[in-house]
């Protein structure tokens, strides 16, 4: 057990949960839907911290970041919980069974950021389920990372307040943020939250330009695909975000309690990346099915595939390490070693 952070005490032993938009009253010896942060004796606690459900080496294509050190290993790891809870988990095997018995490994901060340089992997990103619910224990990780010159990377639902992800983010070098719709029914039906917090966190970070930002969409058939509101959703991004935002569209497939909803069809995908570009958005990708023209880079001057991938893998990538393209030097937003 951590003393957790971003709470205070209300009525009859009861605390509330300053973290995110969820506000949970917590009474003593319960938990907050988060399930990780349990009231004991009136002080909240972090259960998850420095021990892990699931760890791996990832290409960071799977994370997924497209402009952030491309080509490189990733040690990512995640606990258990989370702090939404969205019917078409493709992670709910550890995001929605509120179990602790899954945290099979004790792994320290340290450990972690050993583990990184260990397997020679450029980043650790903190991943599979909501990073903000452990942020204390990511956050102590990241300090090691750092120490050790190895990046950060948050893989979020941006389900948070903007005084704790102000924090959180000062420990963060690049992040993955999932805009689940543009809808708020979509929200609070399928997810059991609402989108208005996420726009919220998005705009901030992009204001802050302190961490790369990489935002992803799952589309999901008949629910979230719709023709009108990806333009909306494009739109968005690049009024509030910019147009050099990477987007990524993916493909869900059958899962948790959307196991009767079918597989997104690479059609459908190619779509909406057809409307994203016509809504100005310079680097739109197609995920979770190979297809390699629109999982790769082009540069939006000469039009030359800089970065060409198939699946996670990455076959060439023609791009400087200050960002320019190897063709005509214009300026590829990212960052390149
Ligand atoms: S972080 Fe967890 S406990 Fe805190 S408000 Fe969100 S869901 Fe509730």
């Amino acid at each position: 057990m951590y003393k957790a952070k971003y709470w205070k005490k209300i009525d009859n032993q009861e605390i509330l949960c300053l973290l995110c938009p969820r506000s949970c009253r917590i009474g003593d010896g319960q938990r907050g839907h988060c399930f990780v942060r349990k009231n004991i004796n009136s002080q909240l606690y972090l259960e998850t911290y420095g021990r892990a459900s699931s760890i791996a080496i990832d290409p960071i294509e799977k994370k997924p970041l497209y402009h952030f050190l491309p080509g490189s290993s990733v040690f990512s790891f995640g606990t258990v919980g989370c702090n939404l809870s969205c019917l078409f988990c493709q992670n709910w095997q550890i995001s929605s069974v509120y179990d602790t018995s899954l945290l099979s490994h004790n792994l320290s901060p340290v450990q972690i950021a050993e583990n990184a340089v260990k397997y020679n992997t450029k980043s650790v990103a903190f991943t599979y389920n909501e990073p903000l619910i452990f942020m204390e224990y990511a956050m102590d990780a990241a300090v090691e990372c750092h120490a050790r010159n190895i990046k950060t990377i948050a893989v979020s639902n941006g389900y948070m307040n903007i005084k704790p992800a102000r924090e959180f983010y000062t420990q963060m070098d690049a992040a993955n943020i999932d805009l689940k719709s543009f809808s708020d029914d979509f929200y609070q039906k399928y997810t059991d939250s609402s989108i208005k917090p996420v726009l919220k966190l998005l705009e901030y970070l992009s204001q802050q330009k302190k961490v790369w930002i990489e935002v992803t969409t799952l589309l999901i058939q008949g629910y979230n695909d719709n023709d009108i509101e990806i333009k909306m959703l494009c739109k968005w991004i690049h009024e509030h975000m910019g147009p050099d935002t990477p987007l990524h569209l993916s493909a869900f497939h059958p899962d948790y309690k959307f196991n009767h909803v079918q597989k997104t069809s690479l059609n459908t995908l190619i779509k909406a990346r057809q409307i994203a570009l016509s809504q100005g958005l310079k680097f739109v990708y197609t995920g979770n099915i190979i297809h390699d023209e629109t999982e790769s880079t082009i540069c939006p001057n000469c039009q030359t595939t800089v970065i060409q991938r198939h699946g996670f893998s990455v076959l060439k990538v023609s791009i400087s390490s200050d960002g320019k393209c190897n063709y005509c030097t214009s300026f590829i937003p990212g960052y390149y070693e």
